[in-house]
């Protein structure tokens, strides 16, 4: 027997106009590219959005065809984001970090059609224009007045129009197309490590659901009391979701565009009382050490998501104890759109010591309602919840990658589980915590070592302000840590020193057998450490007890 309730389609063009129509005067606030502040409302935001529509079905934009994007978080990226997936073309968001070569393969990959992009991209659409083999029309996110001249633009950038131009003559009124929920609406590539990126393409119905499991309370906690300002990038797996999931609750929504640099950042957090932020732990440090050297505070930040990679605990403490910021430690991946875990503790915790909270505080914590989790040995036995074993992680889940795009890399599925590439405890009450990805572990002597554990040891030391643990090969015990480090500004640290840090914190064969002081870590196109780059950079490290 069927239920008897409506069967509407989840789709994303609901989502716009619920916040038009119940949240029409709250804020949209971007730190434009052109310079200054610009604010709307979601009841503007939907009338562009729809006037966009109207103007992308005008130019020929069909169900299916892929539209990229090169841009900052700001409130026209926001407009694509539902112009766009809202008349069921595919919303290609495109990392504008990675290298040109990449940006070119992956729009030729994504088979792009029409790429939007912001005024700091240009000399980048420039150089990738030529490269390019579908993408046909090139749209500038800005107004006439800041239209470079085209004369001279146009020998670089075929077919290049002005965004604000192409949607004013059109009517803000539109009626969102109905179509199946499973339809494709949004295309975001792997990072990469290993072979070409892969796509992850989201549908209508993955993208609506995970916004709702999103705002729970005991996932990112959002509401139409907040303030929320995305630093994680709409061109990282949509912000994390923010880009959905705000709108959906109503939340004040502020896009800091280009300027991600700790004082920006902290300027926008109080001009607009921003109550809830989002981001790779890169970014924090660098908010961090701006508020330590100038002696600031946050006035009205309640909480953070911290994610992407592993947030030292040192970090939770320093927004926790010395802020009064809670941290969402969140765990997610591209291919899970991205949200799988997120920290938060249970009623029976709230009794328990400060410290024994912190420990469970530094996991990357429960499962998201939607998202099924495992881990298993190398024979793909199931490991037990005890929160010693650790083993690969594996999830499903109605958000979850079944398949990439175009099929590649074939079937990523074994038994109808996603493998993450992640290693991982969970433990009885089901938190979960990584620690390595499982290229990154370190083998020693047929055991394995967590370089997330040494590194959190390693940045709670006063005087580290980052630190990367490789595994280099070694004559008695396969590999061996060597621990990378960048010093703070002005402080002296000795390999000695750092290493003493290190007694009565962990088993003794796991302290590492060197240190090596650089002036940076190579970062990837979303934040993480490369530590591809660092192995290649110390390949051949004569360790001091090979
Ligand atoms: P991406 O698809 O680029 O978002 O990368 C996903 C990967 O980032 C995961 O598979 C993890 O290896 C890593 N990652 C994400 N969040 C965390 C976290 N909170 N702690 C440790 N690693 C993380």
């Amino acid at each position: 027997m069927l239920g008897l309730m409506q069967s509407q389609p989840l789709l994303i063009s609901n989502i716009i106009e619920h916040a038009a129509r119940h949240h029409p005067d709250t804020e949209i606030v971007s730190r434009a590219i052109e310079g200054g502040i610009h604010r709307y409302t979601y009841l503007d935001a939907g009338k562009r959005a729809r006037k966009l529509a109207n103007a992308l079905g005008k130019s020929g934009v069909a169900l299916g065809d892929r539209i990229a994007t090169l841009a900052w978080n700001g409130y026209r990226h926001f407009e694509l984001y539902y112009g766009i997936s809202g008349i069921g073309a595919v919303m290609h968001t495109v990392n504008p970090r990675l290298f040109p070569e990449q940006i070119a393969w992956i729009a030729n990959h994504a088979e792009d059609k029409v790429l939007f992009f912001d005024l700091t991209f240009l000399p980048l659409v420039e150089a990738i224009a030529p490269l390019l083999t579908t993408c046909k029309t090139f749209v500038l996110m800005t107004d006439r007045a800041h239209m470079p001249e085209l004369s001279k633009a146009e020998t670089k950038v075929p077919n290049l129009q002005c965004y604000e131009e192409m949607i004013a003559p059109e009517p803000d009124a539109f009626v969102w197309p109905e179509f199946d929920e499973n339809t494709a609406s949004s295309l975001c590539y792997t990072s990469g490590t290993t072979g070409n990126p892969k796509g992850a393409l989201y549908s209508h119905r993955s993208t609506v659901i995970h916004a709702l499991a999103s705002a729970l309370p005991d996932t990112l906690n959002c509401s139409a009391r907040d303030c929320i300002l995305p630093v994680v990038p709409m061109f990282h797996v949509n912000s994390w979701g923010l880009a959905y999931s705000c709108p959906l609750v109503g939340a004040k929504m502020v896009f800091p565009g280009a300027q991600l640099d700790g004082k920006s950042v902290h300027d926008l957090f109080e001009a607009e009382k921003v109550t809830m932020s989002a981001g790779v732990p890169t970014v924090w440090l660098g908010l961090l050490t701006h508020m330590k050297q100038h002696n600031l505070r946050f006035s009205t930040l309640k909480s953070t998501v911290i994610g992407g990679s592993s947030c030292p605990p040192a970090m939770i403490k320093s927004f926790q104890d010395e802020y009064g910021v809670k941290v969402l430690h969140a765990w997610g991946m591209t291919e899970m759109s991205p949200l799988g875990t997120v920290c938060n503790l249970k009623t029976k915790h709230l009794g328990l010591s400060k410290e024994e909270q912190f420990a469970i505080e530094v996991t990357q914590g429960r499962a998201v309602f939607g998202v099924d989790m495992k881990i298993v040995d190398d024979t793909g036995k199931e490991l037990p919840w005890d929160g010693k074993a650790f083993g690969n992680l594996m999830v499903k889940g109605p958000w979850v990658v079944r398949e990439y795009f175009k099929g590649e890399g074939g079937d990523p599925l074994i038994e109808g589980w996603f493998p993450t590439g992640d290693v991982a405890t969970i433990s009885a009450d089901g938190y979960m915590q990584i620690t390595d990805r499982s290229k990154d572990v370190i083998k020693s002597g047929g055991e394995w070592i967590s370089s997330i554990d040494l590194e959190n040891i390693a940045v709670a030391h006063p005087a580290v302000q980052q630190a990367a643990v490789i595994g280099v090969l070694h004559p008695k015990w396969d590999e061996r840590p060597l621990l990378i480090v960048v010093k703070r500004p002005g402080m002296d640290l000795t390999r000695e020193e750092l290493l003493k840090f290190f007694e009565g914190k962990i088993a003794k064969w796991w302290l590492p057998d060197d240190v090596a002081f650089t002036d940076a870590i190579p970062l990837g196109a979303t934040g993480k450490m490369l530590k591809t780059k660092l192995r290649e950079q110390f390949k051949g490290y004569k360790l001091p007890t090979a």
